[in-house]
């Protein structure tokens, strides 16, 4: 048995983020699910999520026993809209989950303001912002936990994976209590080895090209159950799994230690594209989204609101774009049964336009000049959204 890289890990990511405190999980959903046990969420609570997110970010809620309630987004950073948030505080809710959408860092100030006011903790979903700054401070410092994933679309990649953050003691022993209880399942032998063959894979056959085709085979694999996928069929429902409680592997963690090594220039890349894309689109006249200043984000994807989004994701293939779908819908992806979650049409009517209209661009680490160049072609084709 090789060395367990899972403390490294943990630590080395902990830093990383200016955290104290990292537990490595499976997934990102996996996580916040550990946050939300050793919050104490249950039974009758209830749970604030910004309504543009994935239906894996509600799941651990439902198992946890509690309601997800869900806010609006303001149409800029498509995040939380602390103007919103207010009227859906109860004496109910246990939790306030802070989403930072694509990298763009959630209105911080303003909604810590309205959670302090009422003790109620604040947790960040930091599954799309590792390396965001908000005021100079990081993304994960916020709130008395955070949230991360490294799964195939994030930041980077450990295959899957997932990660918890905390400075605060208290909650990090409760964390180790709920980790250390029966509850949490060790991956299988062959599990981790298909995971170990995906991300060879991954490694040497998914450039630009072919990523959107490569996501939908993995896509199509995971519903045919052939592969370790992000998100199994059992998982649009809000009944828990009995293996989904599981820790990391080593396997992911020897990978995840190295990608943290690399971390500050593939920052530093994506910083670079998003200034690219900046440009392209606004010598387009493209009506280029004006960030609040307060907000630097380092982006995961680059959202941009098309004319015809289904035309646009349809036609992207052929001409070798890579263009990301999410978020499809309010509770993403489409197939989620949104009623099942509590969700009713016209809830968040900015985050169904958004559904409607965004389509994500590439920033990641095989993304070019090129690849900038010939995305912004493609949408000009397309034309932007009709505000
Ligand atoms: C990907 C993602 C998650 C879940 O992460 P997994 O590792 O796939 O479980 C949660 N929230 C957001 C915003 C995400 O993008």
């Amino acid at each position: 048995m090789p060395h367990d890289a899972r403390p490294a890990y943990e630590q080395g990511f902990a830093r990383m983020v200016g955290a104290e405190r990292g537990f490595a999980f499976w997934k990102g959903r996996v996580a916040m699910y550990a946050i939300l046990r050793a919050l104490g969420v249950g039974e009758g609570d209830e749970v604030i999520l910004p309504g543009y997110t994935c239906v894996m970010d509600v799941n651990p809620v439902m198992y946890a026993g509690a309601k997800p309630v869900y806010v609006d987004i303001e149409p800029v950073t498509y995040n939380m809209n602390p103007d919103l948030l207010a009227a859906k505080i109860t004496e109910r809710t246990r939790v306030i989950v802070a989403q930072h959408t694509y990298g763009y860092l959630a209105d911080m100030d303003r909604i810590l303001e309205l959670a302090a006011a009422r003790s109620i903790p604040v947790v960040e979903d930091c599954c799309l912002s590792l390396g965001s700054l908000y005021r100079g401070r990081l993304a994960g410092t916020f709130g008395v936990a955070a949230y991360w994933s490294s799964q195939w679309n994030k930041p980077y990649t450990t295959g899957i994976g997932g990660m918890a953050t905390t400075s605060d003691p208290d909650l990090a022993a409760r964390l180790e209590r709920v980790c250390s209880g029966d509850g949490l399942v060790e991956p299988g032998g062959k599990e981790v080895l298909m995971l170990r063959a995906q991300l060879a894979v991954y490694r040497t056959c998914v450039y630009p090209r072919t990523t959107a085709l490569a996501q939908t085979l993995f896509r199509w694999l995971t519903r045919k159950g052939a592969v370790v996928g992000s998100s199994s069929t059992s998982e649009f429902s809000p009944e828990m799994a009995g293996d989904f409680f599981k820790r990391m592997s080593g396997m992911q963690a020897r990978v995840g230690l190295r990608a943290v090594r690399r971390q500050e220039g593939a920052m530093q890349h994506r910083r670079e594209m998003r200034r690219r894309y900046d440009e392209l689109l606004q010598a387009i006249g493209w009506p280029v989204t004006d960030v609040p200043d307060h907000t630097d984000p380092v982006l995961v994807r680059y959202p941009v609101r098309v004319a015809d989004k289904q035309r646009a994701l349809a036609e992207a293939p052929r001409r070798f774009v890579e263009l990301g779908s999410w978020f499809e819908c309010p509770l993403h992806p489409i197939e989620t049964p949104l009623e099942a979650y509590g969700y009713e049409p016209g809830m968040c009517p900015e985050a169904e336009r958004a559904s409607r209209e965004v389509v994500n661009l590439p920033v990641h680490p095989r993304a070019n000049a090129a690849t900038a160049r010939r995305t912004v072609d493609f949408i000009a084709g397309i034309g932007p959204a009709q505000g």
